[in-house]
């Protein structure tokens, strides 16, 4: 089904199609008011929003709307981004496209969805209108790259045949779509190699991306597979630099690759990025075997858990055991100016979102010319 999510931009309003939402009760709409009339930016009487009237049989549960979805709070003009590519996860409710507008109604010039289900194997049908009407958000706010986070259920290092099979497809799917939606990035958990040897494991995942983007055509697309590096649980790969680098490796003869290091699954597979001396060592280890030049994203997420806890939950940035000072020194290296920095923190409240990249782009040091020096 097309969206039909409306964006009148002259106004700065948003009018969402009552067939593509369900309607909050009464009580949910007095609560939104209040969340509308709490919010800081604009100027509350311009605000106009349009609940959708009915809760239409048959629509998905994605295309249900949160109450903390920032097109139902955000008006007036967005924060402006910084000088680095700073975003979050967004969600894709109302259609594919309305995630470019939730970004740039939260001051990000940089972005990550999943273009179907995570947690289906039956994609979702992308309409062409969709994917040009996403490029043209895009294209209109200056917000790239764009990233897409694999399916958690695409497991290409999977020892039960059928299951194999399923990935392999589902994981070409994540490549025509991305194609489709002219993303960047295709962000992938490399998978469980239980049942096999881990480099068994790893050899398969790149044969197995070999098959699944064979004739697909990602050079000239400018499409990349990023590596994500993971939480180090057991059977889990990618849980250190060497599994990552190594994977890369193996893929570069097949289609252009990198990797997306994730600041929490980093801290609690061991290393440390906490202290200053710990910091440097493991930047300096992430350069001998991945090379941050190839870090071409990373997942600015803090962790609810201890160092080495292999636990993956994220947690606000600034606000867990991770802290401000690893994210502005991330954040400041020279050597991963070229990368995108996308949060994949959880929204409690409505802004959530909007303070972690509000957060993110406060650690960007600015730097101020030197002043010009007065003539004799
Ligand atoms: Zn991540
Ligand atoms: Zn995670």
């Amino acid at each position: 089904m097309a969206a039909k999510a409306r964006i009148a931009s002259s106004s700065r309003s948003i009018q969402i199609a009552a067939c593509e939402a369900r309607a909050p009760p009464e009580s949910e709409i007095s609560m939104l008011k209040s969340i509308i009339y709490r919010m800081p930016s604009g100027e509350p009487e311009r605000k106009r929003l349009t609940i959708p009237e009915q809760k239409q049989p048959g629509v998905p549960e994605r295309k249900r709307f949160s109450m903390k979805d920032v097109l139902l709070w955000a008006d007036g003009e967005p924060p402006k981004p910084g000088p680095r590519r700073i975003g979050i996860h967004t969600s894709t409710a109302g259609g594919v496209e309305m995630a470019a507008e939730r970004a740039y109604r939260l001051g990000a010039n940089t972005f990550q969805i999943f273009s179907s289900s995570p947690r289906q194997w039956k994609p979702y049908p992308l309409a062409q209108a969709q994917c040009d009407a996403l490029r043209g958000l895009r294209e209109k706010y200056g917000i790239g790259p764009m990233a897409i986070h694999s399916s958690y259920l695409v497991n290409l290092a999977s020892a039960t045949a059928e299951f194999h099979r399923k990935s392999v497809i589902a994981f070409r799917g994540e490549l025509q779509r991305a194609l489709a939606l002219s993303a960047e990035f295709l962000v992938l958990h490399p998978g469980s190699f239980r049942g096999r040897s881990r480099e068994e494991g790893l050899e398969l995942v790149a044969r197995s991306i070999a098959e699944a983007a064979e004739g697909l055509e990602l050079e000239k697309s400018n499409l990349r597979v990023l590596i994500e590096n993971t939480a180090g649980a057991e059977f889990s790969l990618g849980g250190s630099f060497d599994q990552v680098g190594q994977l890369l490796e193996y893929l570069r003869p097949v289609c252009p690759v990198g990797a997306c290091i994730d600041t929490c699954h980093t801290h609690v597979s061991g290393y440390d990025i906490v202290s200053e001396a710990g910091w440097h060592e493991t930047v300096q280890k992430l350069e001998e075997t991945i090379g941050l030049r190839n870090v071409m994203a990373w997942h600015c997420n803090d962790a609810k858990d201890p160092r080495g806890s292999r636990r993956d939950r994220h947690e606000h940035v600034g606000k867990g055991t991770i802290g401000l000072d690893a994210f502005r020194r991330l954040l400041n290296d020279p050597r991963t100016e070229h990368a995108a920095f996308i949060a994949e923190t959880p929204i409690d409240e409505p802004g959530d979102d909007l303070q972690n990249i509000a957060t993110l782009k406060s650690l960007v040091d600015v730097v101020t010319a030197p002043p010009k020096r007065k003539r004799a």
